[in-house]
């Protein structure tokens, strides 16, 4: 048996598809990593605004580790829900401008859990093809019918709200940020057609929340659309720099969830130092704008500056920039060439991105300084322009 799934290792390697882990061996500050001995800006990371390292989501904790313990002893509907639970879920329906919130171990889970809660066989769920594959994962484990539109394609998405009109309950669901182009959902021509078909609609703000919207909340926040969406989904595993996912919204979907959502029901409760860090980090979003600003500036400027030289950034509009390379082996050149010269960038490969569509991907942190920002699009742009990936 290990011989077959050496086979299929190799079939990987042979197509440049093969994948790794690296050890990162230390986190610096700057939003640097030392990996095999050297240091590298760390343009990977969904830490957005740094708060990984941030001292006070670290002391914040420790003391909720020394005040609650290490873990949380057991699932939520058990004796697992913590006043810590109730306080950071109060936090969030604040933030997000919603009735109520649950939190889940991780937003994969609240994916999964919020996914099949709420649709199953005979329903249907309309998904736009680049949508992360924790929604795909949850529709597949609801039994519900897929219905993939292309990439932000609303004609598409109309034309199939209008076949599947015999369905018991519709959903359109959809990242609001997308990871792999960095692009953005067409928020409100989304919530038109949602109630012109008498569907809901989810959004999941995983790279949103903590960047985009006055209050940090998102893109429902920053378009007016909150009340627009029934189901707001994230994280705080990016820019809130811990773990954990959540769903906000109406008072009765978050209780049907606690009856409903099995990742919600079978699954221990989140720790305390994690709840800790996640109120610290809900805290300081909530009172510190700068960051987030600085962030979409400085990602103003690398996009357009990477642009100017000819180099192909696919409609990116947010913090997370691909650079088109074409081909896996010359995207994975790319990003080796790139390592060389101290910037640690990834290569997105098929299946994560349509075949002959390979890039590297550049995700910007308020953790990075503007000069060491300035010195990484020269190198880009440089190191592109030599390969020939310039149009
Ligand atoms: C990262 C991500 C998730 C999963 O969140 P985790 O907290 O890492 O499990 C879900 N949806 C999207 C769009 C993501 O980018």
């Amino acid at each position: 048996m290990f011989i077959e799934l050496e086979t299929e290792l190799a079939a990987l390697e042979a197509k440049d598809l093969r994948r790794r882990l690296q050890t990162v061996e230390e986190v610096l500050p700057g939003g640097r990593v030392r990996v095999g001995g050297r240091v590298l800006l760390n343009l990977s990371s969904n830490d957005y605004l740094g708060l990984s390292q941030d001292p006070r989501l670290i002391e914040a904790a420790h003391a909720a580790a020394r005040r609650w313990g290490a873990g949380s002893g057991a699932s939520r509907l058990v004796v697992g829900h913590l006043a810590l639970h109730e306080e950071v879920e109060a936090r969030v329906a604040a933030l997000k401008g919603t009735e109520a919130a649950v939190i889940f171990s991780t937003g994969y889970m609240a994916n999964l859990g919020v996914i099949a809660a709420l649709t199953g066989p005979g329903d249907v769920v309309l998904c736009d093809r680049l949508n992360h594959a924790s929604l795909y994962d949850g529709i597949r484990l609801s039994g519900a019918g897929l219905e993939r539109f292309p990439h932000r394609d609303l004609n598409r998405l109309e034309s199939l709200l209008k076949e599947s009109g015999s369905a018991r309950r519709r959903l359109i669901v959809t990242d609001s940020v997308f990871s792999v182009d960095g692009d953005l959902a067409p928020l409100e021509e989304l919530a038109a057609l949602k109630d012109r078909y008498g569907v809901w609609l989810m959004v999941d703000e995983a790279h949103a929340t903590g960047v985009l919207g006055g209050r940090g909340a998102g893109l429902a926040e920053a378009l007016g659309l909150t009340d627009a969406v029934e189901v707001h989904m994230g994280t705080f595993s990016k820019a809130l720099g811990s773990l954990g996912g959540y769903v906000a919204g109406d008072r009765r979907l978050i209780d049907y969830l606690h009856n409903r959502a099995r990742s919600f029901i079978y699954s221990t409760a989140l720790p305390p130092p994690v709840l800790g860090a996640v109120a610290a980090a809900l805290d300081i979003v909530a009172g510190e704008p700068e960051p987030r600003r600085y962030l979409l500036e400085e990602a103003r400027l690398f996009r357009e500056e990477l642009a100017a030289a000819g180099l192909d950034t696919l409609g990116s509009e947010t913090q997370i920039v691909p650079v088109l390379a074409g081909e896996n082996a010359a995207a994975l050149e790319f990003a080796a060439r790139l390592r060389e010269q101290g910037l640690m960038a990834v290569a997105l490969r098929p299946p994560t991105v349509p075949p002959g569509k390979a890039r590297v991907r550049f995700s910007l942190s308020a953790a990075h300084a503007a000069p060491d920002l300035a010195e990484a699009r020269r190198t880009i742009i440089a190191t592109a322009r030599e390969m020939g990936l310039t149009v």
